[in-house]
């Protein structure tokens, strides 16, 4: 599968960064991780710190499948809200999801901070606010119950009425409701693709072996572990195999589990001065914003003071077609900006796509697939799957260990 293409922003800033060698004869270890993007890198880093070895195959050069297209938000929010998903899975388990979510940001930068502070990079994680806008004053409507449910959650999050949110974020502000919005303190945004090679280089550092170009073609049940085989002949022998291949992982299952599609982002120049700390009419906003209209717009700034603009998405997924769309995508997210953000001069510098999937619920698949016995996945599907991608690493890890976290019923296969 293509996974992403055109000019990602971190990729384009920071270039190829490292690769890894093939892996070159049979090798044995507790826990072979099948895939080198964010998610493959945080479950090998949390695998390793529990005192595992480790062995990661990846059949491109590390991050360079969906991690490096990702405009690298991490919300506790999924695309499904809180009053929905009650409706789907029960309130119960919902506030779990939500709660999970909302405490992975936390952990994330406790993360961050272990890994620059070893390293010595600095992986741009900014710990900033989420607004919610409503697209419409239906929408709006349900704003007041979804914070209420989102506060019996433990979760800090408030309404911002429209003419506020015009003042306090230089949006527009709108009439009966539209342009009113939910506000939380709790989201992060990182450089994901720089943050996955930094945990990878620390995961050598602590005895891991990662291979590049290493294609894993089958994964084999073998008394009480798991042999995987590779498209150039090597072999893995592993108690435990833990796939993280992303969204190229949905031609593993009869059940479909995914919803694939495709999605565009564009990098502006960078703006002069700050970014908008609430002041009316700053752009880019300090804070990520997203709409509740489907497919959604959303808005990041960087480091360095540039906007990214995410959204419009479109249910094709042949890459061909796919890229045909990036110009004319690309103007599209700078007219939606400028109109979102009255008076902005919203260019784009760099535009790219790639392959997005979603699951029904919005909550990732992690755990045991019955299709596959005694491998187990770690797939944060959607637009929330580095949140997923870190509570999936803490999960499988206590399987591994021989724990059964009750979580994992919320991310079971065939649920
Ligand atoms: C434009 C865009 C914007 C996005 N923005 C966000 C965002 O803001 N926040 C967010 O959380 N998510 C976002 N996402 C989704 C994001 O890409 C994922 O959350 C995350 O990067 C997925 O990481 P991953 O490691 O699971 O997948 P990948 O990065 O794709 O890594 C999977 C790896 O598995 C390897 N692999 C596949 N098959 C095999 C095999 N058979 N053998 C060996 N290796 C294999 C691949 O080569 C790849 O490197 C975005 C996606 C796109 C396209």
């Amino acid at each position: 599968m293509d996974l992403r293409s055109g000019e990602p922003y971190f990729v384009v800033r920071d270039g190829p960064v490292m690769s890894h060698a093939p892996l070159a004869g049979d090798a044995s270890c507790d826990v072979l991780v099948v895939g080198a993007g964010i998610t493959g890198a945080l479950t090998a880093y949390r695998a390793a710190q529990a005192g595992m070895s480790v062995i990661v195959l990846d059949k491109r050069n590390a991050a360079r499948g969906s991690t490096a297209a990702s405009t690298a938000i991490m919300q506790y929010e999924i695309d499904t809200p809180l009053a929905e998903l009650g409706g789907l899975i029960g309130a119960e388990d919902a506030a779990l999801a939500y709660r999970l979510c909302y405490d992975a940001i936390g952990e994330l930068s406790v993360l961050v901070q272990e890994i620059e502070g070893v390293e010595g990079v600095d992986c741009e994680l900014r710990r900033v606010g989420s607004l919610y806008v409503a697209s419409s004053a239906e929408d709006a409507e349900g704003f007041a119950e979804e914070v209420r449910l989102r506060q019996s959650a433990g979760i800090k999050a408030e309404v911002v009425k429209g003419g506020e949110v015009a003042v306090r974020f230089g949006i527009r502000g709108g009439q009966g409701g539209k342009g009113d919005a939910i506000y939380s303190t709790n989201a992060a945004t990182v450089n994901a693709y720089r943050l996955a090679h930094a945990l990878l280089h620390r995961c050598v550092g602590m005895g891991v072996r990662v291979h590049g170009a290493t294609c894993v073609t089958e994964l084999e049940r073998r008394g009480e572990g798991i042999i995987a085989r590779t498209e150039a002949g090597p072999t893995v022998r592993a108690k435990h195999a833990v796939v993280c291949t992303g969204y190229e992982a949905a031609g593993m299952f009869k059940e479909p589990v995914v919803e694939l599609m495709s999605t565009y982002a564009m990098a502006t120049a960078p703006v002069r001065g700050e970014p908008g700390g609430g002041r009316s009419g700053t752009f880019p906003p300090r804070c990520v914003v997203w709409e509740s209209a489907r497919p959604y717009l959303y808005v990041r700034s960087t480091g360095d003071g540039r906007a990214i603009v995410g959204g419009e998405d479109e249910p094709i997924v042949e890459a061909g077609a796919r890229d045909a769309l990036i110009a004319r995508k690309c103007k599209r997210l700078a007219e939606r900006a400028r109109e979102l953000f009255t008076g902005s001069e919203v260019e784009a510098e760099m535009g790219w796509a790639g392959t997005f999937g979603e699951t029904r619920d919005g909550l990732a698949y992690i755990g045991e697939s019955p299709e596959h016995a005694g491998v187990l996945f770690n797939l944060g599907f959607g637009g929330n799957g580095m949140t997923f991608a870190l509570i999936g690493a803490g999960l499988v890890v206590e399987v591994m260990k021989s724990g059964r976290p009750s979580e994992l019923r919320l991310f079971r296969f065939g649920r």
